[in-house]
This record gives structure tokens, sequence and C-alpha cells, in this order.
């Protein structure tokens, strides 16, 4: 095994892809100066992407994390609220719930998504509303993998019972409804990530999209230290510094503009490894809603019950073959810091996270590689 791994270049789980017009930027960034919070790209990047996901505005924020807390704070979640959220997301989702000292609610997935249930949710609260108890401040609804979460039930929902959706598309960009609207794009706020490992990065950063100006205005306002315009360095409220660089938005304006072609790749990956496993009897091909156009931007398949072997047997099996894979998020309830809070629902999202895998799915993962990925995993089932 181990002289296999020294011939053999490893294949990793989600690597940048970067293009030509990045070193363009970036060299633009070092010849003018502008390296920090001043230069023309946030403005450029702020720009191109709310016309990327048709929506007015959108606010360049230090990490996906920062815009969900900036969402938070728009919103006036704080001491005493509630944020109904999937337990089956990335950390960065809930955290914010945290930093403002309100409740999470931790709510099961449905089956067909993965995503929060919007059944669960629309029971729970017809219950709250014919027992007048007191409504969620916001419900946070993730897109987990690219594949965009049931906006039709959480906006009829929304409406109900009056309670606001923030949209957590940090893992969904580029991914489409049959109608050809973005997750993100359509609750009040919806929040975006650049990190490294997501379908475009700046490096690191994130962005607060939103359709209503007095909503950005103030969302630009709290990442930039709640500063008042001039020169007496006068603050109106508690704000932070969550600003994306020139640097880093560059990067991700350069990113951008190659979305279209990250979101092909990511679809041709799918259905190479789609078709590699359709007559696979103990694989379970990764989620897909008949209205829904995911971007795969994890590919992420179950292993079915009575299968060969168990996730981690697999996993462990793909690495001494020098192939990188990941579970899935682990449920947050299951940690000892998140144990405490309410939780709504089965255990559909534990059921996913003990059976699901992620497979190698960069944009430049090479027809060569992915299919050395099939051959030892379809092996691995002996
Ligand atoms: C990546 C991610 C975030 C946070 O983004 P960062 O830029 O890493 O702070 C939030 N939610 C989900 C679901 C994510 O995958």
């Amino acid at each position: 095994m181990g002289s296999i791994l020294s011939v053999v270049r490893p294949i990793v789980l989600a690597e940048p892809h970067l293009t030509e017009s990045a070193r363009r930027y970036l060299g633009e960034c070092l010849d003018t100066n502008y390296v920090s919070s001043v230069g023309p790209f946030v403005g450029r990047f702020e720009t191109a992407f709310a016309k990327t996901v048709g929506a007015r505005r959108a606010v360049a924020c230090a990490s996906g994390t920062a815009a969900i807390h900036v969402a938070m704070r728009l919103l006036g979640v704080g001491a005493g609220d509630e944020v109904w959220v999937s337990s089956l997301t990335f950390v960065g989702s809930v955290n914010p719930i945290l930093y403002q000292g309100a409740t999470p609610v931790f709510v099961d997935s449905e089956s067909v998504t993965w995503n929060m249930d919007p059944a669960i949710v629309d029971a729970a609260l017809a219950d709250r509303k014919a027992r007048g108890i007191k409504m969620p401040k916001v419900i946070e609804v993730v897109h987990l993998l690219g594949h965009p979460a049931d906006m039709k039930a959480f906006s009829g929902i929304s409406e109900r019972y009056g309670v606001p959706i923030i949209e957590d598309a940090a893992e969904a960009l580029g991914a489409r409804y049959d109608d050809g609207r973005f997750p993100g794009s359509i609750a009040k706020i919806g929040c975006h990530s650049f990190n490294g490992n997501k379908i475009i990065t700046s490096g690191g950063g994130g962005m607060i999209v939103t359709n209503d100006e007095s909503l950005g205005d103030r969302a630009k306002h709290l990442t930039m230290q709640a500063k008042l315009p001039g020169e007496a360095y006068w603050h109106d409220e508690v704000g932070y510094n969550y600003r994306l660089t020139n640097i880093a938005a560059a990067l991700g304006l350069s990113q951008l503009e190659s979305l279209d072609t990250f979101v092909e790749k990511k679809r041709a990956l799918a259905a190479r490894y789609d078709k590699a496993f359709a007559n696979v009897p103990w694989i379970e091909l990764p989620p897909r809603a008949a209205w829904a156009k995911p971007t795969f931007w994890l590919y992420t398949i179950r292993l079915k019950p009575g299968a060969p072997l168990e996730r981690d047997g697999l996993m462990k099996h793909l690495a001494s073959q020098g192939i990188q894979s990941r579970p899935i998020w682990t449920p947050l309830p299951r940690m000892e810091i998140y144990r405490g809070f309410p939780r709504v629902g089965g255990n559909v999202s534990d059921q996913i996270f003990e059976t699901a895998l992620s497979l190698p799915s960069s944009v430049g993962l090479t027809e060569e590689d992915q299919a050395r990925v099939i051959d030892v995993v379809k092996a691995a089932g002996g």
C-alpha cells in the first residue's frame, strides 16, 4: 500500500481552481498598492455578485460566518429569541445565533434533499400558534451540499406565521430552482461563503444579499465598524470589522467570472459518478428534487442498508489508495456545546450522517483521476 502512495498523486476532496484573470486582478492590486480595504475590487465584486444572483444588493464580508452574523443583527436577533436551523449543517450556520445570545432550535432533515424539513417546521409552528406560544425570531434555511432547500414551502411558512427567513447558501452558489432563481436570493436575506473549499473562493470571504436597499445599507455599515461618514470617527452603534480586502475581492471577482464554467464542470463530474454508480446496488446517488438544479458542490453518496462495508470502512479504504473523502457534517446536537438546545423532528439527519460520504469533487478533477476514484469505490464492495 505504501508503495502505491509514493507513486500515485493523492486525490483531494475539493481544491480551488484558479484562472488566468486571478493573476491579472491580483497584479492590479499590487501595482496600485491597494492591498487592503481601499480599492475598486470590493465594489466591483459586490455589483457583479448582485447581478449574478439577481438581487438588488450584495455586501461583501470577511467570511460566510460573518455574513450570517450580520444577517442576525439586521433582523434584530438577540437574547430571548429563538432561531430555527438545520441540525445537519456546518457550525458556521449556528455560531452567529449564539454570538447574539439567542437560542438555536435544531430541526431535523427531510430525506429528499437532506435539508431542513418544512413539514416539521410547519406542524410545530401551527401547534405554537394554536397555543399562543412565542414564534421564532428567524428561520435559517441552509442549502446543503449545493442542493437547494424547498424555499417554496419555507416562503409559505414565513408568510403564514410572520417569521422572516435567512438563507445560508454558503454551499449552494450556482444552484437554481426550476424557475431559474438562485438559492440565497429568495428570502429577506441570503448569505454566501468564499472559503477555499466552496465553489468559488476569495481566499476567505462572504456576501450578504438582499432586495431591501435599507437592509443593504445597514449591512455595509455594520461590516465597517458602524462608522459615520466624515473625519470624526463617530460610530452610532456597535459594529464589526468584517470588511473584505481589495485583494480578496479581486480573487473573488476573478472566480465569479468562471462560476458558470465551474457549475458545468461539477455537473459533468456528477453525471460521470452517477453513471458509474447507477447499477451498484449498495450505493444511493445524491439527493435531487424534481424542482431543483443542484451544483453537486460535494458529490455525496449514501451507503444503503446491507452494503458490504460501512462509511468509515469505505473512507479508510479510499485513504489507503491516496483518495480523500469526508463524512457529511456531524449533526450539531451530538456535540457537547450544542447538546442542551431544543430539537424538533426525528433522526433523519443522524441516519444521513451515519451513511453519507463525499467523494472528490474539485472543479479541476481530471477524468482519469475520477475514473480511479470510481474504480476504488467499486472495488471496495468486493
Ligand atoms: C462554509 C459554510 C459557512 C461559513 O462560511 P465561512 O466562510 O467558512 O465562514 C456557513 N454555512 C455553511 C453551510 C457552510 O458550508
